[in-house]
C-alpha cells in the first residue's frame, strides 16, 4: 500500500495528498506533520521505511470537508485518493485514483462554504501595452465572467476590481508573481492565495480547445483586443479547472463579459471609510451599512446584496424599475410578509443546481430544490397583485434592460411569462421531483429509502419481496415455536451469520433434528435451517438490488435535474432579486426611509437626510436630521467645527444615501433628489494603515493622487480632515491645492463634501466662485458647550478643543492651564498678524521662541564685544539646544 501511496504522491505534486483507507483518508509522512499541526489533529507512527517510523494522521471521511477546508484556509492545495472498488475477500491492496484536487478557489463543498458569501476563482492575465484582462468563477453557482481594462490606469483598476472581488484564490503567470512589482501591491490589495500558472495556460483559445460547451458569444461585443484580453483570463480558469476538477467544468455555462464603468465606482478605501461591508472598530457587521439594509432571508438573495451595494447602477430606467417594485411591496405589507415566508423556505437553488452539475447532490438536495420550486407559485401570485404585478414585471424586465446596456448578460427573464406567472416554476421538474422523491430522503445515496412508491416499477417489487420475506420471518419464527414447543425461540439476524434460530440452554433438547447448529454461546445456541436460509437470500438479495437501483435512480434524476439548469438558474437570479428588495421595502417600513427621485441632473438635494447605520446605534438618543444642496453653482462644500461636532458623520451620510438610491433602495431623508454619480470617494485623513506597511500619510497622499486623477464632474468626492497626517503649514497647502483642482475640474468643478478642522480652508469661499462654507453648530453655554449636529451656513472661528478636552474629562488642571497658553498663542498671534501679515500658524513657533527673542531684543550691539557677542551666542545656542 505504501508503494502506491508513494505513486500517488508523485501524480498529486505539491498538494496534500488525503489517502482513502476504510472509513479514514490517511496522510504520511511531510503531509502528516502538515496535516496535524494545521488541522490540530494528533500525530502518530506507524510501520519502517528507510528505517524511520512514518508519521501519520488521519481524518474520518464523514468529517472530511471540514479538514479540507482548514487546509485550504492555510494556502495548501489538497489531492484526494478515493479507493476505487469495495473491499471484497482475498483482495490485498485495492485500486485507488487521484480523483481531484481542491484548492482556496476550488471548494465545493456546501458544509463548509458560506451560503451568503460568493467564493471566487480568479485569474488576471498582463497583457502588456494591450492592458489587462480579468476572469473570475464561482464554481458552486457557476457564475462566470470577464473583463479587460486598457486605460492609462488599467493596473490600478484592476488591483481595485480585485479588491472588491476579494477571491480566495488567483491565477497569475509565473513570472508575474516572481516580480516584486506586481506582488507587493497585489498583496496589500487580496489576500487571495496566488497560485502561479505557466503563462501558456493563459491561451485565449482554450475554450473551444477544450471544446467546452461554454457559451462565448457575449466576447463578440468587444474589440478583439479586449476580447483577447478576457478570453486569456477565462482560458487559465478552464485550463486549471480542467487539470483538478474536471467535473467542475459542467458548472460554467456561459463567460459573461461586464465593464466596470456601467456601475457606481467605489474603491476598496471608499468601501471600508464608509463602512459597507465591514467595519472598521468593534461591532462587526451591524454598523455596516449592509447591516442597516439586509433584511434578505435566502443566501442567494444574501450574496446578491452585496453585489449590489459594491456596484450600484447609473441606468435611470433600472433605478426606477427596482425602486418601483419596493415601492408596491411598501404599499402591501401583508403580502410582503407572504413573500417572505415563501422565500424563507426556499434553499439555495444555485448551489444545489452547482452540486447537481458537479454529481454530488444527494436526494435532500433534491427534495429541497422540489420544496423551493413549490414556493415559486405562492411568490409569483403574491407579485401578480394587480399593483405589484406592473412594477414587479419592471424589474424583472429591467434586469433585461441591464444586461443589454450594462453588458452584463445575466441569463435572466429571457421570456417573461405574460400572464399570471412571472417566474419559472420548471414545473416538469417540480413534478417529476414531487413522484420520485419521498418527503424527506436521507443524507446517504447508498443506503437506499430515497425514491418513491410507485415511481419505478423494479424497485416496488423488490420491496415487496423484502417485504414479504421479512414478513415470512416473522410467520416463521411463530410456526418453529409451535412445532418444536419451545415458546422463548427467536429468529433474529446478525453481520456474520445473517438470519439464525437462537434457542437457550434450557431447551436445548427440544431443538429437531433439521436444525443445523452455528454457535454456540454460554446461555444459548445458534441454528440456521435450509428454509431460512433460502428466504434469507431472497431478502439480501433483493435489499442490495434495491439500494444500487435507488442509487441508479437518483443519479439519473440528477442528471435530469442538470438539464433543467440555466432554467433553474435563471429563477434563482430572479428569486435573489426580488429577496434583495423585498428586504429593502421591509427597511424602508421598519426604518421610515422614502423613495428618492432619480434623475439625470447634475445635483445632489437632500432634505433631512439621516446616516443609515448611527441613528439606529445605541450611542445616539436623537438622531439630528440634516439638509445638503449639491449643484453646478455649489459643488464644493467646506464643513468647519469642532471635533465631535458631527462632521464626519454628516459628509458619509451623503455618500450612503446616494449609493443606497442608486441601489434601487429607500433613503432615510424625508426627500433626496438624486442625479446619478458615477464615482464616489471617501477618503480619511490620518487613518493608519500600518498593517500594510505603509504610512499614514503615504496611505492618505496615494488615495488624494487617485481621486485628483479619477473623479469627474458627475463625481461625489469625500474628503475628511485631509492633510492631518503631515506638519500644520504641509497640510493646510495641500488641501488647499486639492480644493482648488477638484474646483477646476472640466471647468464645473467636482461635488465634493471637504470637513475640516483648517479654518484657513474658509477663506476660500472668497476666492473660488463654487466653494461654500458650512459649520455645525454648537451651543456655548458658560464655560461648556452643547453639540447641536446642525449644518449651517457660514464658517465656524472657534475650535472649541479645550471645551472638548473638558467634556472628556481631562483634569481640570490642565484644561484651565491650556487656556492660559491659549490667551498666550492669540496675543502673540495678534502680534504676529501686525508683522508678517494673517498667518496665523506662525504664532506656534513664535511662542516657543520668545525667550530667545527676548533676549536678543535686549541686546545692545554698540556696547558687545567680540568676546561678549561669542558668549552671548554661545548661551543662546545652548539654549535653543535645551
Ligand atoms: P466630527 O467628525 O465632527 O468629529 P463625528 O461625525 O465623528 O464628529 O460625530 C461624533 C459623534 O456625534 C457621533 O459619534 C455621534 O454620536 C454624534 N453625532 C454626530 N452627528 C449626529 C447627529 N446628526 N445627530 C445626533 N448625534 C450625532
Ligand atoms: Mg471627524
Amino acid at each position: 500500500m505504501m508503494q502506491q501511496f508513494l505513486q500517488m504522491k508523485e501524480q498529486a505534486g505539491d498538494a496534500i495528498l488525503l489517502f482513502r483507507c476504510g472509513d479514514f483518508y490517511e496522510t504520511f509522512m511531510d503531509d502528516a506533520v502538515i496535516t496535524s499541526r494545521v488541522c490540530d489533529i494528533t500525530l502518530t507512527k506507524r510501520g519502517i521505511s528507510k528505517g524511520e517510523p512514518i508519521p501519520l494522521a488521519g481524518v474520518p471521511y464523514h468529517a472530511v470537508q471540514n479538514y479540507i477546508y482548514k487546509l485550504t484556509r492555510a494556502g495548501y492545495r489538497v489531492a484526494i485518493c478515493e479507493q476505487m472498488e469495495r473491499p471484497g475477500k482475498g483482495k490485498k491492496v485495492l485500486k485507488r485514483e487521484l480523483i481531484r484536487t481542491i484548492t482556496p478557489g476550488t471548494i465545493i463543498d456546501s458544509d463548509v462554504v458560506d451560503g451568503s458569501e460568493n467564493n471566487y476563482l480568479a485569474a488576471i492575465f498582463d497583457g502588456g501595452m494591450n492592458g489587462w484582462g480579468l476572469a473570475y468563477v464561482d464554481i458552486t453557482t457557476g457564475e462566470f465572467r470577464a473583463t479587460a481594462e486598457n486605460s492609462n490606469r488599467a493596473w490600478e483598476m484592476m488591483l481595485s476590481e480585485l479588491s472588491k472581488l476579494a477571491p480566495s484564490e488567483l491565477l497569475a503567470d509565473r513570472r508575474l508573481v516572481e516580480d516584486k512589482n506586481f506582488i507587493t501591491p497585489l498583496r496589500q490589495h487580496t489576500s487571495a492565495c496566488v497560485t502561479p500558472l505557466h503563462f501558456q495556460e493563459f491561451d485565449p483559445e482554450q475554450i473551444q480547445k477544450l471544446k467546452l460547451r461554454i457559451d462565448t458569444s457575449d466576447c463578440t461585443r468587444l474589440p478583439t483586443q479586449d476580447r483577447r484580453l478576457c478570453t486569456s483570463a477565462a482560458g487559465a480558469i478552464v485550463t486549471y479547472l480542467a487539470d483538478n476538477q474536471k467535473e467542475t467544468i459542467a458548472q460554467l455555462t456561459q463567460l459573461s463579459i461586464y465593464q466596470r464603468k456601467s456601475f457606481l465606482l467605489i474603491d476598496r478605501s471608499t468601501e471600508r471609510n464608509l463602512e459597507l461591508l465591514s467595519s472598521q472598530g468593534e461591532g462587526g457587521r451591524r454598523y455596516t451599512l449592509l447591516g442597516a439594509i439586509d433584511r434578505t432571508v435566502t443566501p442567494m438573495g444574501a450574496r446578491k446584496i452585496k453585489h449590489w451595494m459594491l456596484r450600484p447602477l447609473l441606468d435611470v430606467p433600472a433605478i426606477q424599475a427596482r425602486l418601483d417594485f419596493v415601492e408596491s411591496l411598501t404599499a402591501y405589507p401583508n403580502e410582503r410578509g407572504d413573500l417572505r415566508e415563501s422565500l424563507k423556505s426556499m434553499s439555495d437553488i444555485e448551489r444545489i443546481v452547482g452540486r447537481t452539475l458537479f454529481g454530488n447532490a444527494n436526494a435532500r438536495d433534491l427534495a429541497a430544490l422540489r420544496s423551493s420550486l413549490e414556493q415559486i407559485e405562492p411568490v409569483n401570485r403574491i407579485l401578480g397583485v394587480e399593483s405589484l404585478n406592473s412594477s414587479a414585471r419592471a424589474v424583472l424586465e429591467s434586469e433585461k434592460i441591464l444586461a443589454r446596456t450594462d453588458e452584463e448578460a445575466e441569463p435572466l427573464l429571457r421570456d417573461v411569462p405574460q400572464i399570471g406567472g412571472i417566474l419559472d416554476e420548471v414545473m416538469e421538474l417540480r413534478e417529476l421531483l414531487a413522484v420520485a422523491v419521498v418527503e424527506s430522503p436521507p443524507l446517504t445515496v447508498r443506503e437506499g429509502g430515497m425514491i418513491r412508491e410507485g415511481y419505478n416499477e423494479e424497485l416496488d417489487e423488490l420491496r415487496s419481496i423484502r417485504k414479504d420475506g421479512r414478513g415470512f420471518i416473522a410467520a416463521l419464527e411463530e410456526s418453529e415455536r409451535k412445532a418444536s414447543g419451545i415458546s422463548s425461540l427467536k429468529v433474529a439476524y446478525n453481520k456474520v451469520f445473517g438470519y439464525y434460530i437462537e434457542v437457550t440452554k434450557t431447551n436445548i433438547d427440544k431443538v429437531p433434528d433439521r436444525y443445523i447448529c452455528k454457535q454456540t454461546l454460554t446461555n444459548a445456541e445458534r441454528f440456521i435451517t435450509p428454509e431460512l436460509k433460502e428466504y434469507e437470500a431472497k431478502v439480501l438479495h433483493a435489499e442490495d438490488r434495491i439500494r444500487d437501483l435507488e442509487y441508479e435512480l437518483h443519479q439519473k434524476l440528477l442528471e435530469v435535474v442538470a438539464g433543467y439548469a440555466p432554467r433553474l438558474k435563471a429563477s434563482a437570479a430572479q428569486i435573489a432579486a426580488i429577496d434583495v428588495l423585498q428586504g429593502f421595502a421591509e427597511c424602508a417600513s421598519r426604518n421610515n426611509y422614502n423613495r428618492p427621485s432619480i434623475d439625470d441632473e447634475d445635483r445632489i438635494a437632500i432634505y433631512e437626510g439621516r446616516h443609515p447605520v448611527l441613528e439606529r446605534s445605541d450611542a445616539v438618543d436623537l438622531f439630528v436630521p440634516n439638509d445638503i444642496e449639491l449643484d453646478p453653482e455649489s459643488r464644493i462644500i467646506i464643513i468647519t467645527g469642532p471635533n465631535m461636532a458631527g462632521k464626519s458623520t454628516y459628509i458619509r451620510q451623503v455618500a450612503l444615501i446616494v449609493l443606497m438610491a442608486q441601489m434601487g433602495c429607500f433613503v432615510p431623508a424625508r426627500e433626496a433628489n438624486i442625479g446619478v454619480v458615477d464615482r464616489v470617494f471617501s477618503r480619511v485623513g490620518a487613518s493608519d494603515d500600518l498593517s500594510r506597511g505603509r504610512s499614514t500619510f503615504m496611505v492618505e497622499m496615494c488615495e488624494a493622487a487617485n481621486i485628483l486623477q479619477e473623479s469627474t464632474p458627475r463625481s461625489l468626492v469625500i474628503l475628511d480632515e485631509i492633510g492631518r497626517g503631515t506638519s500644520t503649514f504641509d497640510g493646510v497647502s495641500l488641501a488647499w491645492a486639492m480644493v482648488e483642482y477638484l474646483h477646476q475640474v472640466k471647468r464645473k468643478g467636482v461635488k465634493t463634501l471637504f470637513a475640516t478642522h483648517y479654518h484657513e480652508l474658509a477663506e476660500l469661499e472668497n476666492q473660488l466662485s463654487r466653494v461654500k462654507n458650512y459649520h455645525v453648530r454648537v451651543a456655548e453655554e458658560g464655560d461648556t458647550i452643547r453639540f447641536l449636529y446642525r449644518i449651517e451656513p457660514g464658517f465656524s472661528d472657534h475650535s472649541y478643543g479645550i471645551h472638548v478636552a473638558d467634556l472628556a474629562g481631562v483634569p481640570r488642571k490642565v484644561t484651565s492651564r491650556a487656556r492660559e497658553v491659549l490667551v498666550d498663542l492669540e496675543k502673540s498671534m495678534a502680534r504676529g498678524q501686525q508683522q508678517d501679515g494673517p498667518d496665523i500658524q506662525m504664532s506656534l513657533f513664535s511662542l516657543v521662541d520668545e525667550p530667545l527673542r527676548q533676549k536678543l531684543a535686549e541686546v545692545d550691539m554698540e556696547q558687545l564685544s567680540p568676546r561678549d557677542a561669542w558668549d552671548f551666542l554661545a548661551d543662546l545656542v545652548k539654549e535653543a539646544k535645551g
